[in-house]
């Protein structure tokens, strides 16, 4: 039987995130859940993410756009579930506006959720995992990661700088049995892409399935979104034993977009 490992992955009660936390769940491993959400909903959550795979399941509501948050949610899920093996930095937000016009609070929001969480969860988790020798980090980062797209300024520095913090953590940690990558999706269907489509119908004044089409048709080549699930399959793999080489990379899932 694969060994139980306890996953904490932020920004797990919605999209990407809870398709992760289902993954793993249902593979057997204990699962800490995170999002802003409040506590009584949060806990109803993961008891019955508990109850449907017969894992073990914590929550945690800390705001980790904050050095003392990304710390309290790091103490939340010892208490809670133990100590992390596994590492999903999941938690992003988005905002557009042209650079010259972008609101400089929005700016750094958008790093702290984006960039900074993920570095001072990386800092609070590493050196348990390099205690047992065994560690997988997982950064979910973009497509933005890796190319550019106009009013994305803060995502897209975000995002490239969790590319180059991945690279690092991936050299800093190959001698000690954990691996880093990130992971780096075009479109895929979560809640975080709706006001981009919605401000495209609004804008056009098209249909919403019409704009939908329109934003995904309008970079990737490949004209669908990606479904949460492949993504927390992706994850499964990165943590399986056939993966222990995989670190450092930059992995794109994002229907040929950076193909070109
Ligand atoms: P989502 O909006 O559905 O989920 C975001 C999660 O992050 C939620 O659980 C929310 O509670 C949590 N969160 C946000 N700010 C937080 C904070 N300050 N403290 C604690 N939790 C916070 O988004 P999603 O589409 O599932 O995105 C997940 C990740 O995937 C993000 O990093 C995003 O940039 C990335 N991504 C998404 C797409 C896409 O097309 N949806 C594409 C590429 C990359």
């Amino acid at each position: 039987a694969n060994k139980s490992e306890i996953v904490l992955i932020t920004g797990s009660t919605s999209g990407i995130g809870l398709a992760v936390a289902r993954h793993m769940a249902e593979a057997g491993h204990t699962i800490m859940l995170h999002g802003l959400l409040e506590p009584a909903e949060g806990e109803k959550m993961a008891s019955a993410l508990a109850a449907e795979f017969d894992v073990r399941c914590g929550f945690s509501n800390a705001d980790i756009s904050t050095a003392e948050g990304a710390r309290q949610l790091v103490s939340d899920t010892r208490e809670s579930v133990g100590n992390p093996s596994v590492l999903v930095n999941n938690a992003g937000i988005q905002f557009t506006a042209s650079l010259h016009e972008f609101p400089a609070e929005r700016w750094d929001a958008v790093m702290a959720v984006n960039l900074s969480a993920p570095f001072h969860l990386m800092a609070e988790c590493i050196p348990a995992m390099r205690d047992a020798n065994w560690g997988r980090i997982i950064n979910i980062s973009s497509v933005h990661g890796l190319v550019a797209s106009a009013q994305k300024a803060a995502y897209c520095a975000a995002k490239h700088g969790l590319v180059g913090l991945t690279k690092v953590a991936a050299l800093e940690n190959a001698d000690a049995g954990i691996t880093v990558n990130a992971i780096c999706p075009g479109w895929v269907d979560t809640p975080l892409i709706e006001p981009q489509i919605k401000a495209l119908a609004e804008r056009e004044n098209i249909a919403i399935d019409d704009a939908k089409a329109r934003l995904i048709g309008a970079k990737q080549p490949m004209p669908v979104a990606t479904n949460p699930a492949a993504i927390g399959a992706m994850i499964g793999f990165l943590t399986s034993e056939a993966a222990k080489t995989i670190s450092g990379a930059s992995l794109p899932v994002d229907g040929a977009w950076t193909a070109q």
